[in-house]
């Protein structure tokens, strides 16, 4: 067993938010070779804060790379354009992308991502989706967020008053304008 990955196991790191998973083991496998991992106690770090992530994690050996494929959910929080309070949004996120590690688990030298691949790194034999994760949330968060689709709105429940409002400022407007004419005569 190589001495420099601890464990030297495929077993989902604790610790570090759950979306961390050592592939040391897997990159030694056959190519194909796959995990599958159902999420527990992940958490989700963006500029808003944390928030749990549910679902589950395959993650198969191909050609000197580990895919990464998830289904998850979580909830992020989001300004409504409406009513401009905050509420959780919902999200579902599939997402699928290579992750290549910095060096070949056997050797020890550096390993390039192939031209016309693209990918995540591989840390030390640990495969983080947090940053893919991210990447794939910005992308499915709404342009627009609205708390619910039948949010009427900050300006809803004060509509009436505000058209008061509206009828009663134009008597004064009134009297500007009078004043304004007023003024007229006595430049004239
Ligand atoms: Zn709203």
């Amino acid at each position: 067993m190589d001495a420099s990955t601890p464990g030297g196991t495929e077993r989902r790191m604790p610790g570090e938010a759950g979306l961390v998973f050592n592939v040391s083991m897997l990159l030694t496998e056959t190519l194909g070779s796959r995990r599958r991992y159902e999420l527990e106690s992940a958490e989700f770090r963006y500029d808003e804060g944390r928030t749990p992530v549910e679902g589950s994690v395959r993650l198969t050996h191909t050609d000197g790379a580990i895919l990464a494929e998830a289904w998850l959910t979580l909830e992020v929080e989001e300004i409504c354009g409406r009513c401009l309070e905050p509420f959780e949004q919902a999200l579902m996120v599939e997402l699928q992308e290579e992750f290549w590690p910095g060096s070949h688990p056997l050797r020890r030298e550096p390993e390039e991502i192939p031209d016309g691949r693209e990918g995540f790194p591989i840390t030390d034999s640990l495969l983080d989706l947090q940053e893919a994760l991210r990447q794939y949330v910005e992308m499915n968060r709404p342009m627009q967020p609205i708390c619910r689709p039948d949010c009427a709105g900050a300006g809803a429940a004060t509509a009436p008053d505000a058209a008061a409002v509206t009828e009663s400022t134009e008597t004064p407007v009134d009297h500007r304008w009078a004043a304004l004419e007023e003024l007229r005569r006595e430049v004239r």
